[in-house]
């Protein structure tokens, strides 16, 4: 147990069962002194969420639909009530209509569109000035992102627009609240197997690409993504805010497919 969070008290939003990425950055929290409240998407996944919470030794369990704006304030008052004051958020949530995560971008409807980017770009500002508003100098909000969001990956589509919308609200949201101290970052990471991941069309597909074409030749694990959350949301990260950092085995960098790979 190490003592890098020791004090700090703070939210992790997402967490569906224990291959979230969400559960990851709560981990390595919670194994550094750090207090974690928990929020989660209705019943079924409350069922899933409670005994986890409780494994870190966590009762603050509560429910929210990250589209419901009254949701997000009874979360946050709650919050205010129990701590009085917040450390970080880690905001870990994105949903699309898997329909529309295959094929085409340009088929994307007007509804589908704007459904992607209420759960997956903007509840991130919702939360974020519910959350600020509890912050002192050193808080930290932390989102996670994907490549999808800088360049064309095959059935990304809508998610891939809602994550560079939510990379460029990570950017407005760091000069807003850089005056009272409040970090703002994001994770973009590398293709990980999670319930998320499953509704991508030919997603072991693009694992194998990542993992045969990545600078570090594999896929990276859910305790990298943790252990990177772990620093965005400590005072190491400190001189950090606006950021969009990689934890994808430095596939971001390459520009053709590595010519030894093997075929897929
Ligand atoms: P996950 O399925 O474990 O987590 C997604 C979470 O979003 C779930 O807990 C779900 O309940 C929540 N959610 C969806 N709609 C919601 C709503 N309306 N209100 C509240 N919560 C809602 O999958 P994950 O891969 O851990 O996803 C976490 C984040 O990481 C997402 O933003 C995802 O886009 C991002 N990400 C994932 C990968 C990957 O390959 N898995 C890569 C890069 C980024």
């Amino acid at each position: 147990q190490g003592t890098l969070m020791k004090g700090k008290k703070g939210l992790v939003m997402g967490v569906a069962n224990e291959r979230s990425i969400a559960w990851a950055i709560a981990s390595a929290v919670a194994a550094q002194g750090g207090e974690v409240a928990f929020t989660y998407q209705g019943e079924a996944l409350g069922k899933r969420v409670t005994p986890l919470a409780q494994s870190i030794g966590s009762n603050l369990v509560l429910p929210c639909d990250v589209s419901d704006d009254a949701a997000i304030d009874e979360t946050f008052a709650a919050l205010e009530k129990e701590w009085g004051e917040l450390d970080f958020v880690v905001h870990a949530i994105g949903w699309a209509d898997k329909q529309y995560l295959r094929g085409r971008y340009l088929d994307t409807p007007r509804d589908a569109f704007l459904t992607a980017m209420n759960i997956s770009c903007y509840s991130f500002s919702a939360v974020a000035q519910r959350a600020a508003r509890l912050m002192k100098p050193g808080g930290s909000l932390l989102t996670l992102s994907y490549l999808g969001a800088e360049r064309v990956m095959p059935h990304y589509n809508v998610m891939g627009v809602a994550k560079a919308a939510l990379e460029a609200s990570v950017r407005y949201m760091a000069a807003d609240l850089g005056h009272d101290g409040i970090r703002v970052n994001a994770i973009s990471a590398g293709p990980i197997k999670t319930l998320a991941a499953s509704g991508i069309g030919d997603f072991r597909y693009i694992l194998k690409w990542n993992q045969y074409n990545a600078p570090l030749e594999r896929n990276v694990s859910l305790e990298e993504v943790g252990g990177a959350g772990l620093y965005m949301l400590s005072d190491l990260s400190g001189g950090v805010t606006g950021e969009v950092h990689h934890v994808d085995s430095g596939y971001h960098v390459v520009g053709m497919k590595n010519p030894t790979a093997p075929d897929i």
